[in-house]
Order: C-alpha cells, then structure tokens, then sequence
C-alpha cells in the first residue's frame, strides 16, 4: 500500500495554507502520521519508506486529498 496526495485538492500550496476553513493552519495529515511520515514544505512530502500504511492521514484530510491504494 501507498499513499498518494492529490495535490490540486491540498490546500497546503507553496509552503502555506489556501484554505478558508481552517484559519490558516491546516492540522491534518502531518499532525495525524504516526510514523512522522509526511510533513510540510512547499508542498506536502511523503516519505514512503517511513509509512506505515495507518490510513489516518486519509481520515484527518478534511479536503479529500489522500488516498490509500495497492501498488
Ligand atoms: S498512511 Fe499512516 S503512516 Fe502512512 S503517511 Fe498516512 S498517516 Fe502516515
Ligand atoms: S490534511 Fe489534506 S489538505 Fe491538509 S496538508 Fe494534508 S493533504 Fe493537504
């Protein structure tokens, strides 16, 4: 299993948040990760050799942006 952002529906753009519904901190899937597996930059990274394959990012994105698939 991998994850994989889509990153047209992240909110997490060039190392800030575009979102009007969160104020401005989108607490989602990095604060989610067990595994300290994804964080932020310019844009959300994922280290796939750290995941876990929990699915709580998946959960935590309020914006629909993650998702869980057999590789
Ligand atoms: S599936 Fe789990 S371990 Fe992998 S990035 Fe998401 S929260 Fe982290
Ligand atoms: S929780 Fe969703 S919208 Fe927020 S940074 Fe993570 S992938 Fe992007």
């Amino acid at each position: 299993m991998a994850i994989t952002i889509d990153y047209k529906k992240c909110c997490w753009k060039n190392g800030k948040c575009t979102s009007c519904t969160c104020g401005g901190k989108c607490e989602g899937c990095v604060e989610a990760c067990p595994a300290g597996a994804l964080k932020r930059e310019k844009i959300v990274k994922i280290d796939q050799s750290k995941c876990i394959s929990c699915g709580a990012c998946v959960a935590a994105c309020a914006h629909g942006a993650i998702s869980l698939r057999n590789v």
